[in-house]
């Protein structure tokens, strides 16, 4: 029944491994497994699918070994958690000398004959697992619900039964304040009674519900009394300040679009007296350079604060105060266990999702900490948080270095040597930064000497042929032909509205290849993630113009919406597309980034859910708010207490 088990070290040596009769290679899947969850930091499931196979693996963390089995999807093997955890138990138990005793070089000179004991463990784990199959029903005396019937009589008679006058004091307890903090915490300490006692199956469909939104809200007040935390004026000052912009003529005149078969050429477009400093925000900038991020990180004493407090419990439990307390903190040579690390994990999930990533994100990233360290011995001198702390952070950064890294300079270079333009998609709801962006992208590109063609294929909403016209004019200004050897950098290409997208687009390329333009910008419409007939257009205009790039932006601001709205894109493009292969979005340009403090966790959530590179991140209103992404200064403001 099983394709393959292997078990192999962490530095890549395979240790030993059983080949089912039918089944594939081990090694495609198995390179798939490490390469998309191991070093991806996505190890939160213990399960992962590669194509017609389902694997599951498990780590061991002290002797640093992987344990992997492979078996047809399509089958329901109820018995391999418990083969993974036999085998895992008695290899380790059968060559822990060697591992102790040889370490490295156990692994690499060890004979691990296992053939005998695997198909021992196989062959219990697959009867163990038919003796439990059929299960008897219960007699209605012998169920619980026989039992609840009676006490439901007696109570419901004298008084209200105690589930609903708790119910009752819940939802008085709105204009309580008193009994507001302290009903739901009583509320669901009894409810984890009820649960332990076998009682939960017989609640109401409502008294569950009540029961998770009391469970909910008290999670939420505890992460916000967290991330309330007073901050420093000038952090305080930061925020969405309003656009001014001083050529936004609202003159009719200038909005008047009748005559349109302009293809906003530099006479079409004439220069507008404008205060390029504003426009272009910072001025002591090296030109055409991407900044990296930057973050102010906390000062250590801060994060020193964390650790102490963190283990402070373990000082109350011994009774030792001081430096004795201090020590009980450190672990020493005692290998991590799943009790040391839960309360600390829970801390940090609380604080990521204070953070704004998607709670469903920073569960999983805390088990895949939990799955990485479980077993491994610690260094002496490290507390359990600093290690914890320290793996999550590593975990961070590693999810915001996608393994496929986009250079947008490096790709229209070679564009350019094969002597065709580089295309650029945008996309994205209304709203959320796609024409500003695009036109600081634009900015850019012209800063490193490549020519912009801007199609203006968002045909729908009015004004935005009008938005990028302005920006032309202004990047026109910033860059006239004189300073570029008589060469315009920058033009509109638009065919006005209630035009076919996908055609606009099109032409555009056409013309910008005959121009000789080295970049094309397609600006699209916003569209909302559920919506069929646009998300098909969209769809569309890809598979027709097969752009070398599909950028999904998507603001900071709204976190968890934004992971959303990516994954609905991507989703829909793949629905959408009638080609076989689809083309998805390659990655994210992350706008607003100035308007959230430090509360990042959207970079995380989107990254970890589509593995896409975050290529530019919008830090503002000029031309210069553009950076590149720092994994490090993300990770950083997110640690930040
Ligand atoms: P579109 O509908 O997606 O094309 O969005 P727009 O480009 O029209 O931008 C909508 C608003 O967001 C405008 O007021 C922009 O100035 C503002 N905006 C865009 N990017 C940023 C950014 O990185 N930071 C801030 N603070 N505002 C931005």
């Amino acid at each position: 029944m099983l394709d393959f088990f292997t078990i192999f070290s962490k530095g890549g040596l395979v240790l030993w491994c059983f080949q089912g009769v039918r089944g594939p290679a081990a090694t495609a899947p198995v390179n798939a497994l490490i390469r998309s969850v191991l070093l991806q930091e996505r190890g939160g499931n213990n399960s992962f699918t590669h194509e017609a196979l389902t694997l599951k693996y498990k780590l061991d963390n002290q002797f640093e070994l992987v344990f992997v089995v492979g078996f047809q999807k399509i089958l329901t093997l109820t018995y391999v958690d418990k083969l993974i955890d036999d085998v895992h138990k008695e290899f380790r138990d059968k060559y822990r000398n060697e591992f102790q005793q040889k370490g490295a070089l156990g692994l690499l000179n060890g004979t691990f004959d296992f053939k005998d004991d695997f198909m021992r463990l196989l062959r219990d784990a697959e009867e163990s697992s038919k003796v439990q199959a059929p299960t008897v029903m219960k007699t209605f005396e012998q169920s619980l619900k026989s039992q609840k019937t009676v006490k439901c009589m007696i109570e419901t008679r004298g008084e209200k039964p105690k589930e609903k006058v708790k119910n009752k004091k819940n939802k008085g307890s709105k204009k309580d304040g008193t009994e507001a903090v302290a009903a739901p915490s009583k509320a669901s300490a009894a409810d984890k009674q009820l649960s332990a006692a076998g009682v939960k199956e017989e609640l109401t469909k409502d008294e569950i519900l009540q029961k998770n939104r009391e469970e909910f809200f008290r999670r939420h007040m505890k992460a916000g009394e967290k991330s309330r935390s007073p901050k420093p004026d000038a952090q305080k000052e930061k925020g969405k300040k309003p656009r001014v912009w001083d050529l936004g003529n609202s003159n009719a005149k200038v909005l008047d679009y009748s005559n349109s078969a302009t293809n906003g050429s530099a006479e079409a477009c004439p220069v507008e007296e404008f205060d390029p400093d504003m426009a272009l925000g910072d001025k002591n900038r090296e030109p055409g350079r991407l900044y990296d991020l930057e973050y102010e990180s906390d000062d250590e004493a801060e994060e020193e604060k964390v650790v102490q407090n963190s283990s402070k419990p373990s000082v109350k439990k011994g009774g030792l105060g001081g430096m004795f307390g201090m020590l009980k903190g450190l672990v020493g040579s005692k290998s991590l266990t799943r009790d040391d690390m839960d309360p600390v994990l829970e801390k940090m999930k609380d604080h990521l999702i204070a953070k704004n990533v998607a709670a469903e994100i920073a569960v999983q990233l805390c088990e895949s900490v939990a799955k990485k360290l479980e077993g491994k011995v610690m260094g002496t001198f490290t507390t359990v948080t600093s290690t914890v702390k320290q793996a999550l952070q590593e975990a961070l950064v590693q999810i915001l270095q996608p393994q496929r890294r986009v250079d947008v300079l490096r790709d229209v270079m070679d564009a350019q040597r094969h002597r065709r333009p580089y295309v650029v998609t945008f996309c994205g709801v209304n709203g959320v930064g796609k024409s500003t962006n695009l036109a600081k992208i634009s900015f850019w590109l012209i800063e490193n000497g490549f020519s912009v063609l801007i199609a203006a294929c968002d045909t729908f909403r009015a004004g935005a042929v009008e938005q990028l016209r302005t920006h032309t004019r202004r990047l026109n200004a910033l860059h006239p032909p004189e300073s570029h050897g008589g060469r315009t950098m920058v033009q509109l290409y638009e065919k006005g509205y209630g035009k076919d997208a996908a055609g606009i687009a099109m032409e555009a390329i056409s013309y910008a290849r005959n121009q000789g333009f080295d970049v094309v910008l397609v600006d699209t419409a916003g569209r909302m993630q559920d919506n069929a007939p646009l998300m098909t257009a969209l769809a569309k205009l890809i598979a027709v113009n097969a752009p070398d790039l599909v950028l999904f932006v998507g603001e900071a601001l709204v976190g968890n919406e934004a992971v959303d709205q990516l994954v609905k894109f991507n989703k829909a493009l793949a629905d959408h597309s009638m080609a076989q292969t689809p083309r998805l979005i390659d990655g994210i340009v992350l706008t607003k980034f100035d308007t959230i403090d430090d509360k990042v966790g959207a970079a995380i959530s989107m990254t970890y859910i589509t593995s896409k590179p975050i290529v530019f991140v919008g830090t503002g209103q000029t031309y210069c708010d553009l950076r590149s992404l720092n994994a490090k200064a993300v990770v950083a403001a997110l640690m930040k207490a």
